[in-house]
């Protein structure tokens, strides 16, 4: 079993952190519990050399950081109706032959982590096709960039329903998505969409995965449900959470159903503009019973440890030095992060970090916790019980 985050960003990326390089990301990765994760910005030029010159090569498609961290060669792009996707890359000279393909059509292929390409989802499909890649649609159900803010089916954008995978998205989840019929093929991907390397970020959302070696083949063999390797869960932040949730004004954050907005033109009253949450669009587009097929993983709900740590002790923030002294203390005991939030008992949690720690830490797991849910590109807010008046908003960590 392998963990692997597919997606993040370098700091080449619009909003990163100038952290986002690979011995930082290798190392923090590592505490996480991470065993794979994806380069992200492959196509830029400099992130590229710096990725290159940070790792060994295993096999063509696989490489791996001094610390023991393996990465695969993966990207985001943008299209040109900005629909964005997730690319899977085999080699470093597939990169390159990519890179050479769209030449052309991209404004700012060295200057941008993320680039734009001036071509239709289809277009890009062939491309990617061509050099023996995988592509499928980043954080799927966002209102600002993502294949079902422009389309209805997969087919329409990509001319095929034969997409090996789509991400979820930190507002959406399996339980939400599987009322979409077209998607009973497709493999769910729970990646963080990272902009900064601490593993509050990184790893958010994550992948396990089944495979017979911690490879390239190994892990598309996995996307595709070849040779008994599989997705076996996915693990996320509660959906309410997400900050394109609910339906909501993008200024203060009003929420609003999809028929007050409508009648209002999506303009709020305070003259911001309403954004369709996430969770409004997938009942648009829902034409069953939520219906998991066999395939499916389990999803697994959870917020970084560290955010858990702060709710738990009433502090401010990730960053004081009681959250970072029992955060340290924690991965010391149980050698990552993912195993203190998906793995370790209980009892052995109470003994390193007291009664309420892991009271809380099992909260999340059962689902046991009250969550007000995000939208807008606002976070939603969690509350360890009901009666907790402490609000505090992902904002602070996300
Ligand atoms: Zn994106
Ligand atoms: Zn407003």
């Amino acid at each position: 079993m392998i963990n692997v985050d597919f997606h993040i960003h370098s700091m080449y990326s619009g909003g990163t952190s100038n952290n986002m390089e690979i011995p930082v990301i290798a190392e923090q990765s590592k505490l996480k519990g991470l065993n794979t994760i994806g380069s992200g910005d492959c196509l830029n030029k400099n992130w590229l050399n710096h990725f290159v010159s940070s790792v060994t090569k295993i096999d063509d498609g696989t490489f791996e950081h001094k610390s023991g961290m393996r990465f695969i060669l993966t990207t985001e792009v943008e299209d040109q109706l900005r629909v964005h996707h997730v690319i899977i890359f085999p080699s470093l000279s597939s990169v390159e032959e990519f890179r050479y393909i769209i030449r052309d059509k991209s404004p700012n292929l060295d200057t941008d982590g993320r680039c734009n390409v001036n071509l239709a989802g289809d277009e890009l499909l062939d491309i990617v096709n061509n050099i023996d890649g995988l592509i499928g649609p980043s954080h799927a159900f966002t209102p600002w960039t993502s294949i079902y803010k422009e389309y209805d089916t997969l087919e329409d954008c990509y001319k095929t329903k034969n997409i090996p995978f789509l991400e979820l998205g930190l507002s959406a989840d399996t339980h939400m998505a599987d009322c979409i019929s077209e998607l009973k093929d497709v493999t769910f991907m729970t990646n963080s969409d990272a902009h900064s390397p601490w593993p509050h970020r990184i790893g958010r959302e994550f992948n396990r995965l089944k495979v017979k070696d911690n490879n390239y083949d190994e892990i598309i063999n996995a996307i595709r449900r070849r040779g008994g390797n599989q997705f076996v869960l996915n693990v996320g932040i509660d959906p309410d959470l997400g900050k394109y949730h609910m339906t909501a004004c993008t200024r203060c954050y009003k929420k609003y159903t999809i028929k007050s907005a409508l009648e209002q033109k999506n303009r709020c009253t305070c003259g911001g503009l309403i954004k369709k949450g996430v969770a409004d669009r997938i009942k648009e587009l829902c034409d069953q019973e939520v219906t998991h097929p066999s395939h499916r993983p389990k999803y697994i709900k959870t917020i970084p440890l560290a955010e858990i740590l702060v709710q738990t002790l009433g502090l401010a923030s990730v960053n004081s030095k009681k959250v970072q002294d029992l955060w340290k203390l924690l991965i010391q005991s149980f050698k990552n992060e993912i195993n203190v939030l998906i793995v370790t008992p209980r009892e052995e949690i109470e003994k390193v970090a007291g009664e309420k720690v892991a009271q809380a830490i099992i909260d999340f797991r059962e689902g046991n916790i009250y969550i007000e849910p995000g939208g807008g590109g606002m976070y939603g807010k969690v509350h360890l019980t009901k009666k907790d008046r402490n609000q505090s908003s992902l904002d602070t960590f996300l």
